[in-house]
């Protein structure tokens, strides 16, 4: 299964993955939109940076780690599938920034929306242009 990642529960623009075009970061122009706050269905907070795969990790990609020896779903049973959403839930996301700015809620709320373009098949211009007049209209 390749990249996929969900919608803002504030800005609703996608967690971005690490992936840039040639190479292993996001666009920087994006790159806060890697950072994120993922609160799970049972209440765990993690904050890290997304991999793209359905896990936060403790810095930048590409990574060994995840955060805080936690993935946002098992770990053990690797990469996000269909099984898991079942079984565990799906979580709410948050970009840190967003995060922050919505006062740091630690209420699970539901589900976030998954994105549309899997936090990967978006156009730079658009996503800077959205983020630019989010932030015009929320400071
Ligand atoms: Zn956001």
């Amino acid at each position: 299964m390749g990249v996929f990642s969900w919608n803002c529960e504030v800005c609703g623009q996608s967690i971005k993955s690490p992936f840039g075009e040639r190479s292993c970061t996001p666009p920087q122009a994006v790159a806060w939109q890697n950072k994120l706050v993922a609160i799970l269905p049972d209440g765990k907070v993690l904050r890290g940076y997304y991999d793209g795969y359905g896990r936060v990790n403790d810095g930048p990609g590409p990574w060994p780690l995840t955060h805080e020896g936690e993935s946002v779903l098992d770990q053990k049973t690797g990469p996000w599938d269909y099984t898991q959403r079942k079984q565990h839930g799906d979580p709410a996301v948050w970009h840190l920034k967003c995060y922050e700015h919505a006062g740091e809620p630690t209420e699970y709320p539901g589900p976030s929306h998954p994105a549309d373009d899997q936090g990967h098949f978006y156009t730079l211009e658009d996503e800077v242009e959205k983020a630019e007049e989010f932030w015009k209209a929320n400071r």
